[in-house]
């Protein structure tokens, strides 16, 4: 905004600019044509007097040229009384007046030369006059008077006047020329001089202009640019922001979505997912650590994963033994991990709660951008909480649902998945047996080995009775040395014999404990099924321990099944008043 107000003001200053040398050239131009239209005035008037004084110096010349054949040709008929010379003299004599005359209204301005004109005409009257007379005579036959007057003197002192006063005359016109014709010079001089100090002036003003024009122009072109390029980085840092924008709101989803994942593998590929969506082309791996915690295993390609190790030791990726973001390929070493000629590659370790969960590898056809990068970087942070909140989530749920010294399931995890079961049968219309077991004197035990043996030999039989459980079975610490065995789609019989195999494995247990072997038990077990023991799931498990409690009074180490639901109730009920 500034820079265009800037430049707004830049082009009415030169705008201004212009205009004021503009007028400062018409000025000049037009003082300077003042000066040539004077000098050129005065040099036409100067011209005119000029030509002025060679007339009035042709005049007096011509006058006195005249008055010469005048003289001559009087001379002439006094002497030889010839007609043919009066033509002349009389033709000359009214043209000298006519001269006089002329010259009298050319010097008008000149009052000296009128004065000797004045003088002149006196003088030319006088000898005209004398000539006049002279003819006359000749011409009345009186030859010696006019003979007289010719030879007189005086015609030669009226002549040296006349000549006298036109040289005077003509001598003040010559000074009078040269004196204008300085004047014509002078003029022509100063209208030449002002027309080159114009034509110069001009020049130098409109040079001056052209190159402030020019200059303002340049200033304006990189003012132009400047503003065009402040335009593209406000454009760009607009991308930049819609950019930021896109991924704040994608990364602001994910982590809605994180937080609600169920699992591992959900959490991952959401994040694989989003990570493609907002970088096109990414491809890459989400690695894990191994249960063993020595290798890194890839569980989650980004975009087709191709090149990527499926899986490598922790030893080799440079990001995780940094413990920071690594760029493989640029100036830093490139991870063993992986190909040596691939595409250059981002290796985050992912940490969370101060422990490395894995690490992702993600690379591109092209270098990430800073905004790139940093989703990456903020995707890998927030994938990383969630699969720590997931594990405590896993390790919070295993600890309320499992015994923590067999690691089979307690009795609360057995009550909800008893429901659940014999729904699950009831609709499948199978049966569900439940086996309950107690090892038997294990008082004695207890009493024999003391608490740490009691629980060594709880823990192996834990794992006893897992390794006799199928998959679908449930296999649960019901309390104390008590267990159980649900065991959904299994028949009382199937369940019996399953209850048998154990009675006989149990024998076998050969429990150590600080490299002593402890004694052997025996254990005692009573079986149920559904649905002909009970219609839910607590009525079987009364049925089941209705038999453990017979098996137990017929001498233990032994599995007794439940018998029909009536005599099982009276059973139970017996349990109970004992
Ligand atoms: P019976 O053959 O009739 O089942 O006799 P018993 O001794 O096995 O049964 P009783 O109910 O009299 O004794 C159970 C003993 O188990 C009592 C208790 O001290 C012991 N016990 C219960 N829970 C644990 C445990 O977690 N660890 C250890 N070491 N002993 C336990
Ligand atoms: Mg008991
Ligand atoms: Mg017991």
């Amino acid at each position: 905004m500034a820079v265009t107000t800037r430049l707004a003001d830049r082009f009415r200053t030169l705008g201004t600019k212009v205009k004021f040398w503009f007028f400062a050239v018409g000025a000049i131009l037009l003082v300077v044509s003042g000066l040539i239209f004077q000098s050129v005035t005065q040099l036409i008037s100067s011209s005119r007097w000029v030509e002025h004084t060679y007339q009035v110096i042709d005049t007096i010349d011509l006058t006195a040229a005249r008055f010469v054949d005048a003289q001559s040709a009087e001379r002439g008929y006094v002497a030889t009384c010839s007609k043919v010379l009066l033509l002349p003299y009389r033709t000359d004599i009214p043209r000298i007046y006519s001269d006089i005359a002329t010259l009298r209204a050319l010097t008008a301005d000149n009052p000296d030369q009128q004065k000797r004109l004045d003088r002149l005409h006196d003088a030319m009257s006088a000898e005209l006059a004398r000539m006049n007379l002279a003819v006359a005579d000749a011409a009345g036959g009186k030859t010696k008077a006019a003979d007289q007057l010719v030879a007189d003197k005086t015609d030669r002192i009226n002549a040296k006047r006349i000549f006298a006063l036109t040289k005077e005359m003509g001598d003040e016109e010559r000074r009078l020329l040269k004196q204008r014709v300085g004047s014509v010079n002078f003029f022509a001089t100063s209208a030449l001089i002002a027309c080159v100090c114009a034509l110069l002036a001009s020049l130098v003003i409109l040079t001056l202009v052209f190159w402030r024009i020019r200059r303002e122009t340049k200033e304006r072109e990189a003012a132009k640019t400047k503003l065009y390029e402040t335009n593209e980085r406000l454009q760009c840092s607009l991308a930049d922001l819609q950019l930021r924008d896109n991924a704040g709101r994608s990364i602001a989803l994910l982590g809605e979505l994180l937080q609600t994942c169920r699992n591992t593998g959900e959490a991952l590929s959401i994040a694989a997912r989003h990570l493609q969506q907002l970088i096109p082309n990414i491809r890459g791996t989400i690695g894990l650590f191994s249960n063993s915690r020595d290798m890194i295993e890839a569980s989650q390609a980004i975009g087709d994963g191709a090149g990527f190790a499926i899986e490598f030791a922790p030893d080799e990726c440079w990001g995780l033994r940094r413990g920071r973001l690594h760029h493989s390929g640029g100036n830093e070493p490139l991870c063993a991990h992986l190909p040596e000629k691939g595409d250059p590659t981002f290796c985050l370790p992912m940490i969370a709660q101060g422990e490395t969960i894995g690490a992702m590898s993600v690379s591109g056809p092209y270098s990430f951008t800073e905004i790139e990068q940093q989703t990456i970087q903020t995707i890998a942070e927030q994938l990383s909480l969630a699969l720590a909140n997931l594990r405590l989530q896993e390790t919070l749920r295993h600890q309320s649902l499992r015994d923590p010294l067999t690691g089979l399931f307690n009795r609360r995890y057995l009550e909800d998945a008893l429901v659940r079961e014999v729904a699950r049968m009831r609709r499948r219309n199978e049966p569900l047996s439940v086996v309950m077991i107690d090892i038997d004197h294990f008082k004695r035990f207890n009493d024999t080995h003391g608490h740490q043996g009691g629980d060594a030999l709880l823990a192996e039989f834990g794992l006893l009775l897992s390794r006799h459980a199928r998959d679908e079975d449930i296999p649960v610490r019901y309390g104390g040395e008590e267990f159980a065995l649900i065991m959904p789609g299994a028949s009382l019989e199937i369940a019996a014999e399953r209850a048998e195999r154990l009675r006989d494995a149990v024998k076998r247990l050969h429990v150590r404990l600080s490299g002593k072997a402890l004694g052997l038990v025996t254990l005692s077990a009573g079986v149920a099924a559904y649905p002909i023991h009970g219609g839910s799931g607590l009525a079987v498990i009364g049925e089941a321990d209705a038999a453990l409690y017979r098996a137990k009074q017929n001498g233990r180490d032994r599995v007794e099944c439940a018998g029909s639901s009536t005599s099982a109730q009276s059973e139970a009920s017996d349990r109970q008043s004992a």
